[in-house]
């Protein structure tokens, strides 16, 4: 078959100089057609498939960037069934492979083998592919090679070795998530020969947070989703365990737990019990759910931020696949703890609070249309659609100034001040007293002292928002670099203080607007943003998916590549 392609080619239309797979036709249209209805029960081609079918039959290498959901497999597992030779699909994730093979013996297709890395195994791809019997290779969640990614796995980017083993085999990179960097990237790592995709943004999401979290998600759960399927994503292991359990007891909701530290049998098991609905909800790390495909997850909740945007891109996008509504549900921490989630120093720690830092923007930004932020922040070459939520500007730079010289004096007296301190002591009237002040030396030598701040004197009298929006300025400010984070790890825990930061000499009490994007802070609530941010019920909520809120599902055409070098 890929013989007679390669003759086709010559007679080709081409579009940008490129062959035009998704439009030409092509001899094995019919069959392709076929083979689909038949073995796979679908009826027509979704998105781009058809043309990332049509040329990996013709055998190029193909960059395929298509939605969670969308249908990746289809194009691998289809061309698969009808060349000769072994396609293999190199998979992240365990369960991402019991769900292949679930899903493949479903079709009567026979069931892929389970491979651990070995000599072994090259050898027997070397023997294969002596024998031309190597038909391509696929590579799923390709993103996972590129160190600019969410999702770096040292052994994908390993998978290099695969390009100088078998020059001659195409190879099929796919993922659902790949910013443009990444892919430049993943090009270069998989040394491919193809060139920038296009991709979908559709999916948004907006964030929230209660001090009751674990209450606020039954009850939430209970009234919107009390019978489906759903996933909360946690930051820890130990997160993970601790909400399972609290969703058990509260709700008397049917909890999983999956994370990496889970055995192999322990998460085939939460994976097939999850698929018939005797589990409810899994808690989980961001381990879990890499490609699955289980269509009717009806909402993704975060139970904290995640440490970058492209990847809770990815892990909303594992709700709603169906194309159903489904919700989003973004807990969105008071302080910035999630940074001390991260490698203690260096590079790698840099990198995770840009990309954290880029999270939090997006979680603060009501401004904006979500879809676009998503767009502009991964996929600047998207045109976005718009839901715009409606706002009123506040001019908060005296408040941010007042803030500014409480963390001052703070600071000065020696005082260790916590986010949620500062925002306490900005609210009280006349002399605030609290947090603690640490004098001596180590990080927590010394003796506890109470951090004394008298509010007239130091700025002119108490700050007059609610605390709720002096937190969200606070963080706001802390992204502005107006303010930063000092951390303190004991065994127990990281404790994050509030200093000034680098700019904080540049905001003034009459700073204005026009000097300043600390302003954009508190500019969309109309009324005090209530915490948490919760959905209206149901049942009153309007659902219009080009203005939700939301989870929004993705259809926008996607876009492929394949290699033209002939
Ligand atoms: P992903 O892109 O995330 O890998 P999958 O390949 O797992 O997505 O496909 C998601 C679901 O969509 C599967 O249940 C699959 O059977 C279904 N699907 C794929 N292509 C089509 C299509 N053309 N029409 C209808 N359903 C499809
Ligand atoms: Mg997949």
């Amino acid at each position: 078959t890929g013989q007679s392609g390669a003759i086709m080619v010559q007679s080709l239309k081409k579009k940008n100089g490129r062959i035009d797979y998704a439009n030409n036709a092509f001899e094995w249209d019919g069959v392709l057609k076929d083979t689909m209805r038949k073995i796979f029960n679908i009826k027509d081609f979704r998105l781009c498939q058809r043309g990332v079918c049509n040329s990996n039959m013709d055998g190029r290498d193909i960059v395929v960037v298509m939605p969670t959901g969308g249908g990746k497999s289809l194009t691998y597992q289809l061309p698969a069934v009808l060349t000769p030779g072994v396609t293999l699909v190199i998979s992240p994730l365990i369960s991402l492979i019991s769900d292949q093979i679930m899903h493949l013996q479903d079709a009567g297709v026979e069931a892929p083998e389970k491979i651990a890395k070995s000599k072994r195994f090259v050898s027997l791809l070397q023997k294969l592919s002596d024998a031309d019997r190597l038909t391509r290779i696929v590579i799923d969640e390709a993103h996972c090679v590129s160190q600019l990614g969410h999702d770096f796995r040292p052994d994908y980017q390993k998978l290099h070795v695969l390009r100088q083993l078998f020059p001659n085999v195409p190879i099929m990179a796919l993922s659902a998530t790949c910013p443009p960097l990444v892919l430049q990237d993943l090009l270069k790592v998989l040394r491919l020969k193809a060139t920038v995709p296009g991709e979908d943004a559709d999916r948004t999401g907006t964030a929230s947070e209660g001090t009751k979290v674990y209450a606020q998600m039954v009850a939430w759960i209970l009234r919107e989703h009390a019978d489906d399927s759903g996933i909360v994503y946690c930051l820890s292991k130990k997160d993970t365990e601790k909400v399972a359990a609290e969703l058990a007891t509260r709700g008397k909701i049917r909890t999983g737990v999956y994370h990496a530290d889970r055995s192999d049998r322990e998460k085939d098991k939460l994976h097939r019990d999850w698929h018939r609905g005797d589990v409810k909800v899994v808690c989980a790390t961001i381990a879990f759910g890499l490609g699955i495909d289980k269509g009717d997850v009806r909402f993704v909740i975060h139970h904290s931020i995640s440490k970058s945007l492209d990847g809770f891109y990815q892990e909303s996008g594992r709700a709603g696949r169906d194309g159903k509504d489904s919700d989003c549900v973004l807990f969105l921490p008071r302080s910035r703890r999630v940074n001390t989630q991260f490698n203690d120093h260096g590079r790698q720690r840099r990198r995770g609070e840009t990309a954290v830092n880029a999270m939090l923007e997006f979680a603060q930004n009501l401004t904006e249309c979500r879809k676009t932020q998503f767009c502009q922040l991964l996929l600047p070459y998207h045109q976005p659609l718009h839901d715009v939520l409606a706002y009123v500007d506040k001019d908060v730079t005296l408040e941010a100034w007042q803030l500014l010289r409480i963390i001052e004096k703070a600071q000065k007296t020696g005082g260790n001040v916590t986010l949620a301190k500062v925002a306490e002591l900005a609210r009280s009237s006349g002399k605030a007293i609290g947090g603690t002040a640490r004098k001596g030396k180590g990080k927590h030598g010394g003796a506890k002292e109470q951090v004394t701040v008298d509010l007239d004197a130091v700025c002119g009298g108490k700050v007059n928002l609610k605390k709720e929006e002096i937190e969200i300025l606070l963080v706001h400010l802390g992204l502005k670099h107006y303010v930063r984070d000092q951390f303190y790890t004991t065994s127990y825990s990281t404790i994050a203080y509030i200093q000034l930061g680098e700019r904080a000499p540049q905001l003034t009490r009459y700073s204005s607007k026009d000097h300043l994007d600390v302003l954009g802070a508190l500019r969309d609530r109309k009324t005090p943003i209530p915490f948490p941010l919760l959905p209206a019920p149901r049942a009153k909520r309007k659902r219009n998916p080009s203005k939700a809120i939301w989870m929004a599902t993705a259809t926008r055409t996607p876009g492929f590549v394949s290699d033209i070098d002939d």
